[in-house]
């Protein structure tokens, strides 16, 4: 079997990982897995796992890993995984990156991005990132859909998502701090962490990016 393309990005709440991993999912032709699409999803169709996780999303805290690393396998199972994937928003603890080290066996993390950008610069994202709820289009709450609350895309309703309200984007930094900054450390130790510099232009980004994965040999 030729080896999967298993990319990680990294990052806190609003350094671009959205932007990124749909740009480059669609060079690498991996799909985009996000743990924060997935759950928001289910709470939106109302499923079972959506109402158990309905109030912690609500709140900006962290689902159980157990939950997430179930998802996360599940969706490995699927076939367009086979050639590898993007994972955006998982791993987020250590636990959670042991979990995925188990679950991939040897054809496992290829490399890890992280989208580095001062805290001050995320919080302003965040506080101004208006979402279309049918089609998921971000906006800046200074733009037409944003005021006028319909997205130009889909017609769909634009919003401010709850976890985007101040008290939650603190609580989700701090939770990132705490939990997550700890996997710089576990994949920098691997020799899988390559640090970018999230305060520029998105293409600059992507350009950065698929440097480091040319230079590496991955693709
Ligand atoms: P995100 O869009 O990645 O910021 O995720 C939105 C929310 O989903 C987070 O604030 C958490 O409540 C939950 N979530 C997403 N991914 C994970 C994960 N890997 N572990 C725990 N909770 C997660």
């Amino acid at each position: 079997m030729t080896s999967r393309l298993n990319l990680i990005v990294l990052g806190k709440q609003g350094a671009g990982k959205g932007t990124q991993s749909a740009v480059l999912c669609e060079k690498y032709a991996i799909p985009h897995v996000s743990t924060g699409d997935i759950l928001r999803n289910a709470v939106k169709a109302g499923s079972e796992l959506g109402k158990k996780v309905a109030s912690i999303l609500e709140a900006g805290d962290l689902v159980s890993d157990d939950i997430v690393n179930q998802l996360v396998e599940e969706r490995f199972k699927e076939a367009d995984a086979q050639r590898g994937v993007l994972l955006d928003g998982f791993p987020r603890t250590i636990g959670q990156a042991e979990a995925l080290e188990a679950m991939l066996g040897d054809d496992g993390i290829k490399l890890c991005i992280n989208l580095d950008v001062p805290i001050e610069l995320v919080t302003q994202r965040l506080s101004s990132r208006r979402v279309c709820q049918e089609c998921g289009t971000t906006y800046r709450d200074s733009d037409v859909e944003a005021i006028s609350g319909t997205c130009s895309n889909c017609g769909g309703d634009v919003i401010q998502r709850t976890d985007d309200y101040p008290e939650a984007i603190r609580t989700r930094l701090m939770n990132y701090e705490r939990d997550t900054e700890p996997l710089l450390s576990f994949y920098g130790s691997r020799g899988l962490l390559v640090s970018v510099n999230g305060d520029q232009s998105p293409a600059d980004v992507t350009d950065e990016i698929m440097k480091v994965v040319h230079e590496r040999g991955l693709a």
